[in-house]
């Protein structure tokens, strides 16, 4: 059984690039016969902007993007991702890291100053896993091969920051394995981090998804289009347009005239072959609508 999912994270309304997120896992569970989940990712609250939620459903709503289920929330699986870093401590793999953000400024790779310190200290602390110097590899169904190895890349990257809240990658692939997600279908900017994510996974365990990653949508200037850039939010008034220019990004031609958003959705479920989405990780000269 396909069970997909989509997780905006709730720091502001979606923009293109997160429709065109919304509307590719939206077709590859639909075409797969699949499930198709929504999560909220809503778990760094000093970022959650009140209205974003509602706007994000309501956008969803308007565009014919019905999820499965009840509405997920990483809030709610706060629990699971200390069982996870548990489960890591137990392996001897997690540490307590008091740098600075200055102590670190002039380097991209941790420089594993924490590495020993197994016990908490008094003062903050974020926890890190400590990386090998290994590869990871695997095959994207867009990307194609993608590997990496970690101790080049961030290092020993952080699971819980000093705010206590769960960082990206840990969180990600604990809601996905509590949901039982099967497939992952999102931002390509997203793909050094799955090689993060990857080793997490094996390291608890946990079963491998499949992943797709679709090309993001950059400004002219080469800037990947963010929840700040407001111009670029969904403009709710014109869901019809907006699915047609999603489509054309995700490689389709939607050219018949269809009358509403249901309609599209189905002749685009049809049509759906997710080889012919650009491999491409950005997109820079699309036409803003
Ligand atoms: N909330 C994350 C984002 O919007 C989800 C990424 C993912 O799909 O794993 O970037
Ligand atoms: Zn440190």
């Amino acid at each position: 059984m396909y069970v997909g999912r989509f997780a905006p994270t709730t720091s502001g309304p979606l923009h293109l690039g997160s429709l065109l997120a919304a509307v590719a896992s939206y077709l590859d569970a639909r075409s797969h016969d699949g499930q198709w989940l929504l999560r909220l990712d809503d778990i760094d609250e000093p970022r959650t902007r009140s209205n974003a939620e509602k706007i994000a459903l309501t956008t969803l709503e308007l565009h014919g993007l019905e999820w499965d289920g009840i509405i997920g929330r990483q809030t709610d699986h706060r629990d699971q991702y200390w069982d996870a870093i548990e489960e890591l401590r137990k392996k001897d793999l997690v540490f307590y890291c008091t740098c600075s953000r200055k102590k670190l400024r002039n380097t991209s790779t941790y420089p594993g100053y924490c590495r020993t310190r197994r016990t908490a200290p008094r003062e903050p602390a974020s926890i890190r896993v400590r990386v090998q110097d290994e590869e990871i590899a695997f095959t994207d169904r867009i990307q194609g091969t993608v590997k990496g190895n970690l101790s080049h890349m961030e290092g020993d990257f952080i699971v819980m920051r000093k705010e206590s809240i769960v960082a990206y990658p840990l969180a990600v692939i604990v809601d996905d394995d509590v949901t039982g997600v099967t497939d992952v279908v999102r931002g390509a900017d997203l793909l050094e981090n799955t090689l993060v994510q990857i080793f997490l996974i094996q390291t608890l365990d946990l079963t491998l998804p499949r992943y797709a990653h679709i090309p993001v949508l950059n400004q002219r200037d080469g800037i990947k289009l963010s929840k700040r850039d407001q111009a670029f939010a969904i403009d709710n008034r014109v869901p019809l347009l907006n699915l047609v220019s999603a489509l054309h990004m995700l490689g389709m031609d939607p050219s018949e005239q269809y009358q509403d958003v249901h309609a599209l959705l189905a002749w685009a479920t049809e049509q759906w072959n997710i080889q012919n989405v650009p491999n491409e990780v950005a997109i820079s000269d699309f036409m803003s609508i």
